[in-house]
């Protein structure tokens, strides 16, 4: 829609609308349609007008108040408390946090409220503060990140240039196209032929998009360490949009870094990826920081991209460009994870970008979309993808899994499991909470010892519980029905600092202990395995991907003597005396049998797959296999090699 169909279409909602509701102004937000009023309580009293006016002109519209008449945020907050006091709540329990790009304020609750109550405080809270309030519940505590978010949400609470970041990001996306879209290419800038660094250039002659920047933690040099987007002639304001499949720091690691270099456009997302993102974000800083090197951007940075994020619900059709539309759909990887799917108006092509993805349910999330009407072109991920990586199923693995911990604890050692704080981690405590609490079958129940967990998983089980609505069916009902679950039982001991870890290590009982990193590259884990290899008694248990060059890599293949450097440079000798044990069936990726699965669900509607995201034997045969299998064209996407897409 163009600048002149968007006055058209204010003069229509002006129009529809009474002098009461007070309306001053309709204008972008991102991809959306802001209508900016005087009086929110009016469309709040009366949800009908605004859903009337969305579907009469098929928009997507959002209310939002107008800043000057905003009640300043310190006032507001007391005048909140003052309303949800009489609905019961404490003072200590309402938290409150205000995005003065949107005009709303979040507000945090111990408990669940029915949804009349809700309708009822938000309306007053509109009369009283103009403010527009919008309710989530917490266990326990916000989590810290939210609290990062909102401070950089907050600006001066009714500054008028807050919200000009999105109105001028939705100008460009409407503007006027001057080019056919014609010519649409993808560039591979990394994450082809290896696992890091993920990013695709996409480009039409009329926009540029990029999926994916992240950062390659294991990489041999500091040079490969980016996305080789300084290979090419690219002016980062001339990009309409960043999209981000998920959280992981191989996907999400350098965003912050394009916008120290300048970049003001949107980055899309969806909701849980957003605080997972900054999480691990926050931690890169802190690890490379703590490792003595410089580090490739700050917490300003992080801020800067937070204030240009635009979160996406799953299916959700969403323009990004003047010819491209986007919409995520589940990808069964991690919380939050989304398969990118572009719609090129246009000449009518679709892309889709799996990013990592899980074909086959798992204990947290449901198995990856692979209902599509169109995709032409397939970029697909490979981790999983060689000859060998045929996974055991879930339910042999979990058993297999759970009889050699057992057997470890029986012989009074400790089992330490390396494992990345989002995703994996979750998983684990599920399994483990099934098969302590709800195993009857003697020879797998887990006995009930201390699970110590460490680096970052804590924080990051607060972030699953927030976004309930994204987990499966089963584990949504098991969080909403009981107070005790995986995450918050008994049994569960958080390692808060430090000092804290000989608890863990000296714990004179068996226990298990999960801790990040997932691939031995840095974070807490180290500090375990050096007070526990020695000792053959304890096992190490691998349940992620251990990519090549890693510490993680090493071990499991068979290295024994192994020399880590302390903070403060000095070289201890480690020897790995404990148990080494590897299983891959908890992978959150597809393993070969999902991939031809997904290709074949897919084959119908194909023109041509470029295989990313893996190693390079793996990717050459699946190429192979999927070429000769589905005889269709399947290839590697090679670091710098633009594709033509026809
Ligand atoms: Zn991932």
């Amino acid at each position: 829609m163009s600048k002149s169909e968007l006055t058209k279409l204010s003069l229509e909602i002006l129009e529809k609308l009474s002098q009461a509701s007070e309306v001053t102004r309709i204008t972008y937000e991102g991809p959306a349609i802001a209508i900016y009023t005087k009086s929110p309580e009016v469309f709040l009293t009366d949800p009908t007008l605004i859903s009337e006016l969305a579907t009469r002109f098929k928009k997507r519209l959002l209310l939002r108040s107008e800043p000057d008449v905003r009640i300043e945020p310190e006032i507001a907050r007391d005048m909140i408390i003052g309303i949800l006091k009489e609905t019961g709540f404490k003072e200590a329990e309402i938290k409150i946090f205000f995005d003065s790009i949107r005009g709303e304020v979040h507000i945090y609750l111990p408990r669940y409220v029915k949804g009349d109550i809700i309708k009822q405080v938000t309306i007053e809270i509109a009369k009283k503060t103009k403010w527009i309030a919008r309710f989530k519940t917490y266990h326990r505590e916000v989590p810290q990140v939210f609290k990062d978010i909102y401070s950089a949400l907050l600006f001066g609470g009714r500054d008028k240039i807050s919200q000009r970041i999105l109105s001028n990001i939705g100008d460009r996306i409407f503007r006027q196209a001057l080019n056919p879209s014609k010519d649409i290419r993808i560039t591979g800038l990394g994450g082809v032929e290896e696992v890091g660094r993920s990013a695709f250039l996409v480009e039409t002659s009329e926009s540029k998009i990029l999926l994916d920047f992240g950062v390659k933690v294991n990489a041999n040099k500091r040079s490969d360490f980016a996305p080789r987007i300084d290979a090419l002639d690219l002016i980062l304001n001339d990009l309409d949009a960043v999209i981000l499949s998920h959280a992981h720091l191989d996907h999400s690691g350098l965003i912050p870094l394009l916008y120290k270099y300048g970049y003001r456009g949107p980055v899309y997302m969806t909701e849980p990826t957003l605080p997972l993102a900054v999480l691990l974000q926050e931690d890169f800083i802190d690890i490379t920081r703590k490792s003595g090197l410089s580090t490739l951007y700050s917490e300003h940075d992080i801020k800067e991209m937070i204030r240009h994020v635009i979160t996406l619900k799953y299916n959700q059709v969403t323009d990004v460009a003047p010819d491209i539309k986007l919409t995520f759909s589940n990808a069964g990887h991690i919380l939050g994870s989304a398969m990118v799917h572009l719609h090129i108006v246009e000449g009518v092509y679709n892309i889709l970008y799996t990013g990592d993805f899980k074909f086959g349910q798992t204990r947290l999330l449901d198995a990856a979309n692979a209902n599509f009407t169109r995709v032409e072109t397939l970029i697909m991920e490979s981790t999983y993808g060689g000859r060998n990586d045929i996974l055991r199923n879930r339910k042999e693995e979990e058993m297999l899994f759970c009889k050699e911990v057992k057997k470890v604890l029986e012989r009074k050692g400790k089992v330490l499991i390396p494992t990345p704080a989002v995703g994996r981690a979750q998983e684990m405590l599920t399994v483990l909470y099934n098969y302590i609490k709800k195993e009857e079958r003697e020879e797998y129940k887990i006995p009930e010892v201390n699970v110590y967990i460490d680096g970052m998983i804590e924080d990051a089980n607060k972030v699953h519980i927030v976004y309930l609505d994204y987990l499966n069916i089963r584990i949504k009902s098991l969080f909403r029905e009981t107070d005790e679950n995986p995450f918050n039982v008994d049994y569960i001991v958080p390692i808060s600092k430090p000092s804290d870890r000989d608890e863990a290590i000296n714990d004179p009982d068996p226990a298990i202990i999960l801790s990040t990193s997932g691939m031995l590259q840095g974070g807490p884990v180290i500090e375990y395995l050096k007070n526990l290899a020695h000792d053959p008694r304890n096992a190490i248990i691998f349940v992620s991907y251990q990519a090549e060059n890693t510490l993680g890599r090493r071990i499991v293949e068979g290295e024994k003597s192994i020399d880590l450097i302390d903070e403060d440079g000095r070289i201890t000798t480690v020897n790995i005396n404990m148990e080494v044990l590897k299983f891959d069936g908890f992978t959150g990726h597809s393993d070969r049998r999902q991939l031809l699965g997904f290709v074949s669900r897919l084959k119908h509607l194909l023109k041509q797959v470029y295989i990313v995201h893996g190693e390079v034997s793996k990717i050459r045969n699946l190429s192979g296999t999927i070429t000769q299998f589905f005889e269709l064209p399947a290839a590697p996407l090679k670091m710098l090699d633009t594709v033509y897409l026809r």
